[in-house]
């Protein structure tokens, strides 16, 4: 099996299991008073400095959620509630994942002003039109950091540093999902107030992510009850899962740069072959992650060619380009020709991969160019 969709998911590495089978056996709830909630306990803790230090964070800014959805919607609604009292206006990007833009369209009909930024005709987003989109009237910044479907990376470390010089009071919201432990991210040199990260996007399980937040800034909960996690996310934790989360990150975190070489190489090599293939294009050229790539198949429906690779056991993503018959509104953002955004597949990696599976895909795409039919 050759597995190219890293963005959906990745495969739990054998520390991660070892790790969620671990916290399944010391099965106590880390409230409780006696030995195995303490041991419990002990074990979330742990994990939670071990991604506070890949994060270049103090472990009590971590808080542990279901998922970077809970994260970002926390994140978004908690800014809204406490800063978006005084301020109505939420600047954000036109190419976030759903878990960020789906927050704010709800924000927008209860009457907040919504201004998305969009990727210029080079297919960038630029620094400057996220800074002056946002005034003294916005109470939040919310900008991933590397896109889902395109790998495109967007400049937020300059947005934020130039918006918290001019607006202190806005609050600066990263979804750093596909860029954690992908590229060197710290929390330092971001200079963001509030970060949303998953670990099954890094070889952890799923079902379990995490929200930082930085110390100081006070949003409100999204989960009332039990006021586990100091309060901020009630809930009992998943110590498996955090457990598994911890361990991915203890793997990754010193081999980000190591990794980002290894996938770069990947990633120049399925460029060349695309570029030197007629008919196959790589959708957006530079500054972007080597972890994603995404391209199109002229004249080849992207859902068809995924199962003809399939059959391959080729796995990737037809990149959201056809969301229930639907065309992605993200691709065409980015500034995709209209008769490629049909044919858009999203190839992802990991440091697994090999060349040679690079050369497998690229001889699968050119036999289904050659024996699929073209979309008329
Ligand atoms: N943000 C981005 C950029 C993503 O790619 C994803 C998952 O695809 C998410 C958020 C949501 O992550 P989770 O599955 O942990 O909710």
């Amino acid at each position: 099996m050759i597995y190219f969709d890293n963005a959906a998911t990745t495969k739990p590495s054998d520390a991660v299991i070892k790790a969620v089978i671990s916290g399944l056996e010391q099965f106590g709830n880390p409230s409780s008073l006696h030995r195995l909630g303490l041991e419990a306990e002990q074990q979330r803790e742990q994990a939670r400095k071990i991604i506070a230090d890949a994060l270049g964070a103090l472990p009590e800014e971590i808080f542990f959620t279901s998922c970077a959805t809970e994260s970002s919607n926390t994140a978004i609604f908690g800014a809204a509630a406490s800063v978006g009292k005084r301020k109505k206006k939420i600047v954000t990007t036109s190419v976030e994942h759903p878990s960020v833009a789906a927050c704010c369209d709800k924000l927008e009909q209860e009457g907040f002003e919504i201004v998305r930024v969009q990727p210029r005709e080079d297919g960038k987003i630029y620094a400057e039109d996220i800074i002056s989109a946002a005034d003294d009237n916005t109470c939040l910044v919310s900008c991933m950091l590397v896109n889902n479907e395109t790998g495109s990376i967007i400049p937020v470390e300059r947005a934020f540093a130039a918006i918290r010089k001019k607006h202190p009071q806005t609050l600066l919201h990263c979804d750093c999902v596909q860029g954690f432990l992908k590229l060197p991210i710290k929390t330092k040199k971001l200079g963001a107030d509030i970060i949303s990260l998953s670990a099954h996007k890094i070889h952890g399980p799923k079902g379990i992510g995490a929200v930082w937040i930085r110390k100081g800034v006070h949003i409100p909960s999204l989960l009332l009850g039990g006021g586990q996690e100091r309060g901020f996310r009630s809930g009992t934790e998943s110590v498996p899962l955090i457990m598994g989360f911890g361990a991915a990150c203890g793997e990754l975190a010193s081999t980000v740069g190591e990794r980002f070489e290894k996938v770069s190489r990947l990633r120049d090599r399925l460029v060349r072959l695309c570029e030197q293939t007629e008919g196959i294009f790589v959708n957006i050229g530079s500054e972007c992650s080597p972890y994603i790539v995404s391209l199109s198949v002229e004249g080849l429906k992207s859902e068809v060619l995924l199962h003809f690779l399939e059959q391959r056991e080729i796995y990737v993503s037809s990149g959201s380009a056809c969301s229930k018959g639907k065309k992605s509104t993200v691709i065409k953002e980015f500034g995709v020709p209209d008769k490629l955004r049909d044919s858009v597949l999203r190839i992802s990696f990991c440091a697994e991969n090999t060349e040679a599976e690079i050369d497998e895909l690229m001889t699968a795409l050119r036999e289904a160019q050659s024996s699929l039919a073209r979309i008329r």
